[in-house]
């Protein structure tokens, strides 16, 4: 259940409530908001007089059901905002590793030619082998936030355990939490303590309650700035890289109030598909798309057999548009 405390109750007393509930507490627009395990069907008549309205709810997704909230959730970045009543397509695109200055400023030129907004770079790869490249750490965020200074773009990079949360807080303006890092809950936590968006990857073997009930993390530590990324899972199939769950996408469309980005480029794993199935997506009418891209993908230090050069970069972003504008959303 989701209860909203009349104004005039103090934290003091919120607290005191909380605790009889075994409620989490957060704050959202000075209102003073409980969630108690989704159990919890009705109120006494004493709880009442502290309260303007309460969500009875099914399960343990509250705070990003829309039954308790109707409208897709407005996500502000810095400028820009998807969800709420703005039918923005957010186009994210960047190599799948930040590997040099070079590399990083080619990509950035990239984005400004086709006056696109936000760069993606990872600089702590979740790498499936320890021998594998890691990526470039803090030297990486910081080369990032340079050509933050330079370009004026958003940037997003991931988180992979606890140990650097800080520092990609610090240097980026959304927070990626990969799909292998979706059940770290100290990484949900701290990412929840603060405002800046988080966008949470599906981890490739979560169903969507786990997947939506670990955005719930994010949300009752009182963070309402989550985006969803559908990026693929694992099926019998072995010919793609994963499967991406279009019917999954359905469902959070339906039943969640968060927005909705789609990685294309991890779910398929090879560059030819891509185009196509990006196309797909933003037929659906979603909030966002994560695609990665590389000067040179064939030399890429991670993920190089899915990022598209520039040109078919280009081909394929050209071929967005019209699509996105038959669902009534604008490419950004
Ligand atoms: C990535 O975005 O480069 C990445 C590693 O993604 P995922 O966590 O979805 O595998
Ligand atoms: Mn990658």
């Amino acid at each position: 259940m989701i209860i909203h405390l009349k104004n005039n109750i103090l934290l003091e007393k919120a607290k005191e409530i909380a605790n009889s509930l075994k409620a989490k507490i957060i704050t959202e627009n000075n209102k003073i908001i409980l969630i108690t395990p989704s159990s919890l069907k009705q109120i006494t008549n004493e709880l009442k007089q502290n309260i303007d309205d309460y969500f009875v709810m099914e399960n343990d997704i509250q705070l990003a059901s829309r039954n308790y909230k109707k409208e897709t959730r407005k996500v502000k970045i810095n400028n820009l905002e998807i969800g709420g009543n703005s039918n923005n397509t957010l186009m994210i695109t960047g190599p799948c590793s930040i590997e040099s200055r070079d590399q990083i400023k080619q990509c950035a030129n990239l984005l400004k030619e086709l006056n696109l907004t936000t760069l993606r770079a990872g600089c702590y790869k979740p790498r499936t082998s320890p021998y594998s490249f890691q990526g470039l750490g803090l030297d990486g965020l910081k080369m990032l936030s340079d050509i933050k200074k330079e370009y004026g773009f958003n940037i997003i990079s991931e988180v992979k355990d606890t140990s650097h949360v800080k520092d990609v807080i610090k240097h980026t303006d959304i927070i990626q939490i990969g799909a292998k890092a979706m059940y770290d809950h100290s990484v949900l936590r701290e990412t929840g303590k603060q405002k800046k968006p988080v966008l949470l990857k599906r981890g490739f073997g979560s169903t969507l309650q786990e997947f939506v009930q670990a955005a719930e993390f994010i949300l009752s530590e009182g963070n309402p700035n989550v985006i969803l990324c559908e990026r693929g899972i694992r099926t019998f199939e072995t010919k793609t890289r994963f499967t991406l769950d279009l019917c999954g996408v359905a469902f959070l469309k339906e039943y969640t109030n968060l927005p909705i980005i789609l990685d294309t480029s991890h779910a398929m794993g090879y560059s030819y598909g891509v185009p196509d199935l990006t196309r797909a997506c933003v037929a659906m009418g979603i909030d966002g798309l994560l695609i990665e891209s590389h000067p040179d993908p064939k030399e890429a230090k991670s993920d190089a057999s899915q990022q598209l050069n520039f040109d078919e970069f280009k081909e394929m972003h050209k071929s967005l548009i019209p699509i996105c504008n038959s669902v009534n959303k604008n490419l950004i």
